[in-house]
């Protein structure tokens, strides 16, 4: 029987949040260990990562997802500090810093304006503007039924996820990360410990550490540790589409939940399903194409009447890894498993949190505790006791 390989780390899922975890831990100049992140399918292909909006935002409703999203943007805006190699630059990955756009009804303009004080309390250039001084901004913009938006000014926009996908892999991978291709079909337990993992092909990997960044697949990996989290993969469409008219917004969610940005001469849009609209469990990839005639393009036509003349390009759906409890990340140990970690459930926000997350694992692994930011609120404690911590501002 041949031994099995062993490393400090194993990673399930190297996407953005698994490569995430292995470059930061890499990085460090106080940890040496052996990283070994294991992929199932090493072409991304349908990966929440690839199929993404690819969008980072400052405005969120907690002072803890700000700070996460804002090392996101440091980092984007400052690539080549992070990951870059050897002097040589990281792939670009084209940051439109078009900013967000978040339009009020009258019922909605409680909660934008709460979320705008924490937002302003913690630093961030965003401005609360009335219908008319949307329309002096956004000409193109029908406010006739609107109370108000919130727009920000920096900091907030979009980019090419592949590319900083790449740019993260290459980073790990130049600091000796490895990369192995495989599907993790068991987590070993040994008492109160991971052991380690066992893939398809029959392989095994010993590991003093197991990292859940398998996206929306992540509550299997967990169930094969005996671990119950409440992450479920949930499918998003989005639609590409073009107009003769150049509309140049920011990324617009309008009222209805439908949002809206522009991508390179063209524009994207999606939503996600409300109210009594089914949203089930699923793997499912297939394209709902009606889906834009009922609900999007009313929406938007709604919203910016040049839109009304517009001609559908393409679309993809891709899965968002929600957490059913609140809509935010578990990130850090299980406490009954205390060298199983999870990086999951960012529930449509985890490319934009990848790298604090990946950050803050990474110190967790080589120090035992948070040095930058502190997880301990995105903790699996809350879970256990089913104690939400909400985010308001789930698009
Ligand atoms: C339509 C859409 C729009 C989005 N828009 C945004 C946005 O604008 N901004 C934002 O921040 N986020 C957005 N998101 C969310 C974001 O894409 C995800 O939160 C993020 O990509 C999650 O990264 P991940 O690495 O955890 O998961 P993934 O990218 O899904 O990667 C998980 C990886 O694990 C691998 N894997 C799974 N099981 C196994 C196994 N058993 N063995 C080995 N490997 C395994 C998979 O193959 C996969 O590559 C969007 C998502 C979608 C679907």
């Amino acid at each position: 029987m041949t031994r099995p390989d062993h490393a400090d780390v194993v990673i399930v899922g190297g996407a953005i949040v698994g490569s995430a975890v292995a470059t930061f831990l890499k990085r460090r100049p106080d940890w040496n260990g052996r990283v070994l992140v294991v992929e199932r399918d090493p072409t991304f292909r349908t990966s929440s990562t690839t199929l993404s909006a690819a969008s980072i935002r400052l405005q969120f409703s907690t002072p803890l997802n700000i700070e996460i999203s804002r090392f996101g943007v440091e980092l984007i805006k400052h690539l080549e500090t992070w990951l870059g190699v050897d002097g040589q630059p990281p792939p670009e990955v084209d940051f439109v810093e078009g900013g967000y756009l978040f339009l009020a009804s009258d019922a909605g303009l409680p909660i934008l304006e709460s979320n705008h004080a924490v937002q302003r309390e913690h630093g961030v250039e965003v401005a609360l503007l009335t219908p008319m001084e949307l329309r002096a901004r956004f000409p193109w913009l029908n406010v006739d039924d609107l109370a108000g938006g919130s727009l920000g000014l920096a900091d907030e926009g979009w980019f090419d996820a592949y590319a900083l996908l790449q740019a993260f892999r290459r980073k790990a991978r130049s600091l000796g990360a490895e990369e192995v291709t495989g599907e993790v079909v068991e987590i070993e337990r040994d008492g109160g410990r991971t052991a380690g993992v066992r893939l398809a092909d029959g392989r095994r990997i010993t590991a003093d550490w197991v990292v859940n960044a398998a996206g929306p697949r992540a509550a299997g990996i967990a169930a094969m540790a005996g671990l119950q989290l409440p992450v479920s993969s949930r499918k998003r469409m989005v639609f590409h589409f073009d107009c003769r008219t150049r509309v140049a917004s920011p990324l617009t969610i309008d009222t209805s939940g439908v949002y809206f940005r522009p991508e390179g001469p063209n524009y994207i849009a999606g939503s996600s399903p409300h109210g009594e609209e089914p949203d089930p469990d699923t793997f499912d990839l297939e394209v709902d194409r009606s889906w834009f005639e009922k609900v999007i393009w009313p929406a938007i036509a709604h919203r910016v009447p040049a839109f009304e003349a517009i001609r559908l390009l393409d679309a993809w759906a891709g899965h968002y890894e929600v957490n059913t409890l609140d809509h935010n990340a578990v990130i850090g140990p299980h406490p009954d498993l205390p060298n199983f970690l999870f990086a999951n459930g960012f529930s449509g926000h985890g490319l934009q949190h990848a790298p604090a997350a990946g950050r803050a694992l990474a110190e967790w692994i080589a120090t035992g505790d948070y040095e930058t930011i502190d997880m301990r609120p995105l903790g699996y404690e809350r879970i256990a006791a089913n104690q939400p911590y909400r985010e308001l501002n789930v698009i």
